[in-house]
């Protein structure tokens, strides 16, 4: 991360067969919905009789429709010399009491709203066009000449492009280029500049978020804060970590590293920052804890664009430790299979229950009672009929698995040979006590990371287990 600059308005113009060159196609400032809605109004028709709004309507349409960016509009009018958040258009005798120049036909007033990460995102993008230039709606080369009539519909499709967030383009053939000319409709270069500024998060690798212990490492090769944001200098790694809650929940992040100086973030799927911590106390780490309400989100683990603190760096390994207490069992990602017919209707729920007051959590210290318990909702296909569970203990490298009698013993790796427990016909939901009633402390157990997972099958294909992607974590310390 580094630091942003502050709230800001610019104005982009167009100018008719002017000289003035930009020195870039897209700064990273840009929508963080990857959509807006323009109020478009505007009186009049063309002199070949398409009206001034339904030309614009098309023009809001084409980026629709050729990009990944999504206009939508209403059909009202919203003065855009207002800054109301709403983005309006509509024809006037100045750029908001600035006159226009003698050779432009619209001018797109963009303002700024800081962010965390990235460059400043759009929040407002206003259009005014010229009223003492002459238009018209047409396709082919432009007529030249200033008393000639200019294609509205090409004008709109420019400063839409500056609306959304690009700028001038003159190295290819583009609806952006400074001045205009006879491309009338988007081109490759357009399409392409629009999803490398909204697709850079789509184009980073994600890691599924593992409550309890994960080792990574931001180093070279890892995506940068500018490739998931779309542009600007930021070049610190970045790695992310999509997670959903279904109730509110406490979660708390802790980064441990010899070297990475450590930057925890979260934030909603857009990238807009909730949550974030930049120093523990002591150390290279960082630590994070945040009450958030049911939804989606991404923890991001980041460190500085540049070295700050001498005893730490910006790429290193690092170990994350995870926990969450809710009131709510977590949901255990999507449902796998071992066999060939993955059971998209089957959904898995587990967590150690505070027995208390019926919350969850996956960390506990060594004296308390420790149940761990797995909700099934069994297949709507595989209820009434014959079924079976297992139940796998991962710490470390040991593989365990619960047999009939309760205890937890070593195995192969075969699924043949994994104990079946609890055979019975399937409810719709099946709750397992993976462990009830354990004290870690009197087995001599005073810090461990164990992560379980619980998969069912049916007596008719043995060798089909349904089970989850994120595992049962329980942790064992005493803080
Ligand atoms: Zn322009």
């Amino acid at each position: 991360m580094k630091i942003n600059l502050p709230y800001s308005l610019n104005l982009v113009f167009w100018i008719f067969y002017s000289q003035v060159i930009f020195p870039y196609e897209i700064t990273g400032s840009k929508w963080m919905s990857g959509s807006t809605t323009f109020y478009v109004q505007i009186p009049g028709a063309s002199s070949s009789g398409l009206s001034w709004n339904d030309a614009f309507k098309s023009a809001l349409n084409e980026w629709t429709q050729k990009t990944v960016f999504d206009f939508e509009f209403v059909e009202e009018y919203r003065d855009p010399c207002i800054l109301d958040q709403l983005n309006g258009v509509a024809f006037t005798s100045d750029i908001c009491g600035v006159a226009y120049g003698k050779n432009t036909l619209a001018v797109t007033m963009r303002s700024y709203r800081r962010e965390i990460l990235g460059e400043p995102s759009i929040v407002e993008s206003d259009i005014v066009i010229n009223n003492a230039m002459n238009y018209d709606v047409y396709d082919g080369k432009p007529r030249a000449g200033r008393n000639q009539a200019a294609d509205f519909r090409r004008m709109a499709l420019h400063e839409l492009g500056h609306a959304l967030g690009l700028e001038h383009e003159e190295a290819a053939l583009s609806i952006m280029a400074p001045s205009i000319s006879e491309i009338n409709r988007l081109t490759t270069d357009d399409i392409n500049a629009v999803r490398a500024l909204y697709s850079g998060i789509d184009n980073c690798p994600k890691k599924a978020l593992v409550f309890g212990q994960m080792m990574a490492a931001l180093d070279k090769g890892d995506c940068t804060v500018s490739q998931i944001t779309g542009g600007g200098a930021d070049e610190s790694f970045i790695d992310l970590y999509p997670f959903s809650l279904s109730a509110p929940t406490t979660v708390n992040f802790t980064i441990e590293s010899q070297s990475l100086d450590a930057v925890l973030l979260i934030s909603n799927p857009l990238l807009e920052i909730n949550h974030l911590d930049y120093k523990t106390k002591s150390g290279c780490g960082s630590e994070l804890s945040a009450d958030l309400q049911p939804g989606n989100y991404m923890l991001l683990a980041n460190t500085f664009a540049q070295k700050i603190d001498p005893l730490c760096d910006v790429k290193g390994a690092y170990t994350l430790f995870s926990s969450f207490e809710s009131s709510t069992i977590m949901d255990l990602g999507k449902t796998l299979s071992t066999g060939t017919s993955p059971s998209k209707q089957a959904k898995f729920q587990g967590g150690i229950l505070i027995s208390e007051d019926f919350r969850f959590t996956n960390t506990q210290s060594p004296g308390e009672a420790l149940n761990v318990v797995a909700v099934v909702n069994v297949d709507p296909i595989h209820i009434n009929k014959e079924g079976f569970f297992i139940v796998i203990a991962e710490v470390g490298k040991q593989i365990l698995a619960l047999n009939s009698g309760g205890e937890f013993t070593q195995v192969s790796n075969t699924l043949a040979e994994l104990p079946k427990i609890r055979s019975k016909t399937l409810n719709a939901i099946e709750r397992i006590d993976i462990t009830k009633d354990f004290f870690p402390s009197s087995r001599g157990i005073e810090d461990i990371n164990v992560n379980f997972y619980v998969g069912y099958g049916l007596y008719s294909n043995v060798n089909e287990i349904y089970y989850h992607q994120l595992p049962i974590n329980a942790t064992i310390s005493k803080k």
